[in-house]
């Protein structure tokens, strides 16, 4: 881990500061490590954050933590917060699915935790449609995809909406078996850019896109670049699903942040956004 981002990254001296948001833990029951384990693959990456995110779904049961370990989860990131704070700074997050008629009881479950640094809003159903399950990839050939995504993207603004999230997780998931529109994309992405600047949330740059049949970063170059100009902030997570994959890929992400025009990443603590310069 320490060799590979280490030595890709050593042309550019000048980085600082990277952090991965979006890591997962056994309890989800579809990924492997605890919290401490994600923490030992940061340090060892060179990170100075690391946030432990895993899934609150309840349209996903079988996806999400359940929820009488919620608490558990919740114990063993502030354990790994204590252990490990003089090396790392570790964060509480979640990756909460959105659905709107759960949205009063998603509240009131986020409420309940203390101490919760940030939410990913990230959103893998629509209607009852798991849009990142291999099972069910060949509705895609079936659908208008430039309404699909105009779709999936005024969800994600409706969710963004609620002030109930801080950053949006993997913001063009339906790219992730490589079906796209052959429509110009930017309008779409322009709105959608107007929108969550509106709605003041910060956009994640994904690299999971990477180990996915589309072979490429969430969210794409063009959509980044407006996002830029639009100012709306982002950050960094590999969505790792074992330790080895926290920052994966990071020196790509990297690429097209600066690509982009960013120079700052968005850091959280308790809800609150900090920036803090990457180059
Ligand atoms: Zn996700
Ligand atoms: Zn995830």
């Amino acid at each position: 881990m320490e060799g590979r981002l280490n030595r890709s990254l050593a042309s550019s001296l000048e980085i600082v500061n990277l952090v991965d948001y979006h890591t997962h833990t056994y309890l989800c029951g579809h990924a492997v490590g605890k919290p401490v384990d994600y923490v030992e693959a940061a340090i060892s990456a060179n990170l100075v954050e690391i946030g432990v995110s895993d899934h609150l779904s309840l349209s996903i049961p079988e996806d999400s933590v359940p929820l009488d370990e919620l608490h558990l989860y919740v114990d063993m990131v502030e354990e790994a917060k204590r252990l490990y704070e003089d090396r790392i700074r570790v964060r509480l997050g979640l990756e909460v699915e959105y659905s709107c008629d759960k949205i009063e009881s998603i509240a009131n479950i986020l409420e309940s935790i203390d101490d919760l640094d940030y939410t990913l809003l990230s959103i893998h159903k629509i209607g009852e449609w798991v849009i990142n399950s291999s099972k069910s990839k060949d509705r895609y050939m079936k659908i208008d995809l430039y309404k699909l995504y105009e779709e999936y993207f005024d969800l994600v603004c409706e969710a963004a909406s609620s002030k109930m999230f801080q950053i949006i997780a993997h913001i063009d998931l339906p790219k992730i078996f490589g079906f796209k529109p052959c429509e110009d994309m930017k309008p779409l992405y322009e709105d959608t850019a107007r929108r969550l600047a509106k709605a003041g949330v910060c956009v994640e740059v994904n690299t999971s896109g990477l180990r996915k049949p589309v072979a490429e970063i969430y969210p794409a170059r063009e959509f980044l670049e407006v996002l830029r100009r639009y100012n709306v902030p982002i950050t960094l997570g590999s969505d790792a699903h074992k330790p080895e994959d926290v920052a994966y890929h990071f020196e790509d992400a990297i690429k097209e942040i600066s690509k982009a025009g960013y120079r700052c990443i968005s850091v959280f603590d308790k809800e609150r956004r900090m920036e803090i310069p990457i180059f």
